[in-house]
């Protein structure tokens, strides 16, 4: 830092004057006595802020980064485009590391099957884009009236209007609900097999986030329930969305979640780790035979008429590069299955028993923990952790513990430790 950088205690106030945080209640933050953390730096799994104090990660810096902070090949990959362009634009023209990025993506699903990649730029835009597609190929094959969504209650497939419109949870989106897309919620699949066939006729898709509802409070799907609902979408003639936004590399044991249940979907939606969660960028991945159905002339007015300015851009498709190659190298996914394991038993054995605790969830590597409802909040415990060196955010009076994938053992049990000492310390 220059010396005439801003003190830590200047940057909160500047903060507090001129920045609109999201999800935040803007009051409470404003407030004098709120000492909002600045974090300057990181390394690995560690956070550092602009006291010098360190902090493991615990969220993946919201569910994105997977390999680590300043890892090595990802900074070089970048830095490597950077000397050659950082921005040219999709929309005319194309560059070498998005082709080499979609080729790459396409070979992580089996042979013939996701063939298409669309670029955008976070999970909102990528479930945008699926959506859209979805819609615009019911018009293309003379059947406008399929306009219509089903998803699942308290879904969160992201925040722009589209995107908020196919959520379930209410305090996230009631208020924007009937801007978007029509959409109607199930709670199960029991309950989407009941829809009546007259409101079928009019659906395009499904969507679900596949395994796990990440802003629900990571509740898990019944195991089969994925397998089940892709079937029953074959047989009605309903696209399958999946929004592995959240689940997508390696967060539940595997490259994505819908391999563990063998579902090829129609178009699945990819974005926070993509980048390994260094950059904004994301992928809407769809079949051949949905693309051929937008192939025309320009008169026949089929074009896809979608897209953003960043479209395929080039450093975040260098990081996204650098990121899908360390997955080999480093033989991510293989190391991963001791590390689910060790988390299941230090939750076991630290946290399960402790008085507060009500529930423990566990999908691959992702850990959900429930406080019992009579005791501190989940933004307490979160707030008390902290002094212990574990950073992470609960929804509502759910801890959720997602680390990097590459957390070593040690680091691991830090993190469970230091939530075990969160929990058991008084007020
Ligand atoms: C985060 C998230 C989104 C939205 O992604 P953004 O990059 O925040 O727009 C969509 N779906 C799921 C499952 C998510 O977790």
């Amino acid at each position: 830092m220059p010396a005439d950088a801003p003190t830590s205690a200047e940057l909160r106030n500047l903060d507090k004057k001129h920045l609109w945080h999201p999800f935040t209640q803007m009051q409470d933050w404003c407030a004098p006595d709120h000492d909002p953390l600045v974090i300057t730096s990181g390394k690995g799994v560690w956070l550092t802020d602009s006291e010098g104090r360190r902090y493991i990660d615990g969220n993946s810096s919201i569910w994105t980064n997977i390999h680590g902070h300043g890892h090595p090949a990802i900074d070089a990959a970048i830095r490597q485009q950077l000397d050659e362009i950082a921005h040219c634009s999709g929309l005319g023209f194309t560059n070498p590391t998005a082709i080499l990025l979609a080729q790459k993506l396409v070979q992580l699903f089996p042979p013939d099957t996701l063939s298409r990649v669309f670029f955008s730029d976070d999970g909102s835009t990528a479930i945008e884009c699926a959506c859209k597609m979805a819609i615009q190929y019911r018009q293309l094959d003379d059947h406008p009236e399929r306009s219509h969504f089903i998803a699942f209650d308290q879904a969160y497939h992201g925040d722009t209007a589209g995107a908020a419109s196919l959520g379930g949870i209410d305090t996230l989106h009631h208020r924007f609900s009937s801007f978007g897309f029509d959409t109607t919620h199930v709670a199960s699949l029991e309950q989407l097999k009941q829809v009546p066939a007259e409101q079928l006729h009019q659906t395009t898709a499904v969507i679900i986030e596949p395994l796990i509802q990440g802003a629900a409070g990571m509740k898990l799907w019944p195991s089969g329930m994925l397998s089940d609902l892709a079937q029953w979408c074959k047989a009605h003639d309903i696209f399958l969305i999946l929004d592995e936004v959240m689940t997508g590399f390696g967060r539940t044991g595997s490259m994505f979640a819908c391999q563990q249940e063998d579902v090829t979907p129609d178009f699945i939606a990819l974005a926070k780790g993509l980048t390994g969660g260094y950059l904004p960028l994301a992928a809407t991945l769809t079949s051949e035979a949905i693309f051929e159905k937008f192939l025309g002339s320009a008169e026949d007015q089929k074009t896809f008429y979608y897209g953003h300015s960043y479209n395929a851009n080039p450093l975040g498709c260098a990081a996204a590069l650098a990121n899908l190659q360390i997955f080999e190298s480093e033989q991510t996914l293989h190391h991963l299955q001791e590390k689910i394991t060790l988390l299941k038993e230090l939750l076991a054995e630290h946290l399960a028993d402790l008085p507060n605790i009500q529930a423990i969830r566990q999908c691959g590597f992702i850990a959900a923990i429930d406080l019992a409802p009579d005791g501190r909040s989940g933004a307490e415990i979160c707030l008390a952790v902290r002094e212990h060196g574990l950073l992470t955010r609960p929804i509502n009076n759910t801890i959720v513990l997602m680390p990097p994938l590459c957390i070593s053992p040690d680091e691991l049990k830090t993190a469970v430790l230091a939530l075990h000492k969160a929990l058991i310390q008084n007020s």
